[in-house]
């Protein structure tokens, strides 16, 4: 069987050099993959390559099977590819409640249903519905990234940096949702992350980026008790 999704020979350059050279990935229906690697090994634009946020030179990506190289940005959404950015993207001035109808605008009545279990995951959002995105704290407003992007249903997420500079308590919370998630609903995770120890503890295998190449890709417990593998590119 092959994977949900599949990355073959990913090369992707911003006009210079390549920033991701010949990158193979395959993340299984239902797993959760960590995309691990230090700043600049090219997580982020990895992830926007999958969402056609940047455009590939070479190689191809697949989703269920299907080529996406004539899918656009929107229309992959919509075959059920999300992607939740570094930085988060709420909005700012609108509640938690209208963030999270954003997040699904054209599921029609099914979006009720799927905010309700927005609510029941992040059970801060539920208490805060009312409040606007400028009053949440850093977690907060990456659960609702995060709850934002489960609106629509998506098949894969994409998730950039999801921890970063949040407490280790919350790190912990948003990582086990994405655990459930994928357990209960066989959602399919690619999860870019500087934070590698938690990244590596909730994946079910790991990816290594080592400057735009993939120099390791083994199940997550065996990265993580690697220590050549953890002093030459994980940083610890
Ligand atoms: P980070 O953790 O900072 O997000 P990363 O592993 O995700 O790091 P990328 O952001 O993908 O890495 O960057 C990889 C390389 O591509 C870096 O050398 C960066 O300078 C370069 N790069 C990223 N975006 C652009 C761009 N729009 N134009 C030119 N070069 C870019």
């Amino acid at each position: 069987m092959s994977a949900l999704l599949e990355v073959r020979g990913l090369t992707v350059g911003y006009g210079g050099a390549p920033v991701l050279r010949d990158v193979d990935l395959d993340v299984p229906a239902g797993s959760i993959v960590a995309l691990v690697g230090a700043n600049g090994a090219g997580k982020t634009t990895l992830l926007r390559t999958l969402s056609a946020l940047v455009p590939l030179t070479r190689g191809s990506v697949r989703l269920g099977g299907h080529d996406l190289a004539a899918v656009g940005v929107e229309d992959r959404v919509r075959r059920g590819l999300a992607h939740v950015p570094e930085g988060r993207g709420v909005v700012a001035e609108l509640t938690v409640d209208e963030n999270l109808r954003l997040g699904g605008l054209w599921r029609g009545p099914d979006r009720r249903s799927a905010i309700g279990e927005v609510y029941e995951l992040f059970e801060p959002l539920a208490r805060r519905r009312n409040h606007a995105g400028h009053q949440l704290s850093g977690g907060e407003r990456q659960m609702l990234a995060l709850g934002r992007a489960l609106v629509a249903r998506p098949t894969v997420l994409l998730l950039d940096e999801p921890s970063l500079g949040l407490a280790p308590r919350v790190v912990a919370q948003i990582m086990a949702v994405l655990r459930g998630l994928a357990d209960r609903t066989g959602l399919t995770v690619l999860l870019a992350e500087q934070n590698v120890v938690g990244a590596l503890s909730v994946a079910d295998h790991g990816v290594v980026l080592g400057l735009g190449e993939v120099v390791a890709s083994r199940p997550a417990h065996e990265l993580a008790a690697d220590e050549t593998l953890r002093h030459a590119y994980l940083g610890f």
